[in-house]
């Protein structure tokens, strides 16, 4: 079992299932919209994740036409992504799972953007 939730606490969910691998990635847009040095991130099947509170509180930003990126409008938190032609996918932001295994990154994507400064091991 899997939980988190947003920094302010508005918005708290469950996943019914495991995380199975996460990968970071580098593109500009991960590191504008999360404001980090990569987004760190899972795809989930949505039929297993679960709101416990603060649905209400969900926005969302379509930054190009067919990926939504879903953060809560209180405290800003992106929570996850989904894409318009991949039903039953959301790709969810690892930073804000609070309780659960996560584990290590196996892929890297947009390298060229990564910091010099960032190995895995
Ligand atoms: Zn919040
Ligand atoms: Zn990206």
């Amino acid at each position: 079992m899997i939980k988190g939730q947003c920094l302010c606490g508005a918005v708290q969910y469950q996943y019914h299932g495991e995380i199975e691998n996460s990968i970071l990635c580098y593109c500009q847009h991960c590191q504008q919209a999360q404001g980090a040095i990569a987004g760190w991130n899972s795809p989930l099947d949505q039929t297993k994740f679960e709101f416990i509170s603060g649905q209400d509180q969900l926005n969302e930003y379509f930054h190009t036409p067919n990926k939504a990126r879903v953060f809560c409008q209180h405290c800003a938190s992106p929570i996850y992504s989904y894409r318009t032609d991949l039903p039953n996918i959301i790709r969810l932001r690892l930073g804000t799972v609070t309780e659960g295994q996560i584990p290590a990154p196996t892929e890297e994507f947009f390298t060229e953007h990564k910091p010099k400064f960032i190995e895995l091991r």
